[in-house]
């Protein structure tokens, strides 16, 4: 009984000793997500806003199971599953205690229109990410890491073994986030399929800290 008490005492301790080192070790001062979020526009965001990872995004396993079903890039991209780190990254990302959304968004006039768009767009948001990742580090934020939008396509195919390993960042959708509905909470909606609606979205996820 006396051990029981003792081993949940110490439990609780230990929690928070974790969550109190995540408060103190994560924080982002306001100035430098305002100036991160300053940077994505002139770097070519179209849309940036800050939220609280913890509260904000939306996982789901079906997102999990639509990426392996539904998206010709699984098991084709290196930085796709099934090749990616087994993680948690629900438990990992809800660690960081903000978060920037970075949108990239594009008119298309057909399907081929959204074929040229789709390498351009993801390497705009791609370039915007891993900029500011360095910006972030060099502000401090040294565990700084960040989530692309579509699939890595820094090259026209993957080989067997990645060509830029520190530069190739996962998809936000591989990590389980269903992107749709997170960003419904903010009162963006995107609107599938994309040629009927001319327009498509790039999504990303920078997450500075420490
Ligand atoms: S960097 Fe090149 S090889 Fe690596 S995942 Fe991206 S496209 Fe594939």
């Amino acid at each position: 009984m006396e051990e029981n008490k003792l081993s949940q005492a110490t439990n609780t301790g230990l929690n928070k000793t974790y969550e109190a080192l995540l408060k103190e070790r994560s924080q982002v001062k306001e100035k430098d997500l305002k100036y991160f979020q300053k940077r994505a526009r002139e770097l070519g965001a179209t849309k940036v806003f800050s939220i609280n990872p913890r509260e904000d995004i939306i996982f789901q396993e079906r997102v999990r199971v639509a990426c392996a079903n539904n998206c010709f890039h699984y098991g084709v991209k290196l930085s796709c599953p099934p090749y990616i780190p087994d993680l948690d990254y629900e438990k990992a990302i809800k660690e960081y205690r903000e978060g920037l959304i970075v949108l990239v968004n594009r008119e298309i006039k057909d399907f081929k229109d959204f074929e040229r768009k789709r390498t351009e767009s993801t390497n705009t948001i791609h370039g915007i990410l891993l900029k500011l990742e360095g910006e972030a580090f060099n502000r401090g934020y040294y565990l700084t890491t960040s989530f692309i939008g579509g699939s890595c396509k820094l090259c026209l195919e993957c080989d067997e073994t990645c060509k830029y390993p520190k530069s190739s960042r996962i998809p936000v959708e591989a990590t389980g986030i269903n992107i749709i509905k997170t960003l419904e909470k903010f009162d963006i909606y995107l609107r599938f399929p994309v040629e009927k609606h001319k327009k498509f979205s790039r999504v990303g996820l920078l997450l500075p800290g420490k």
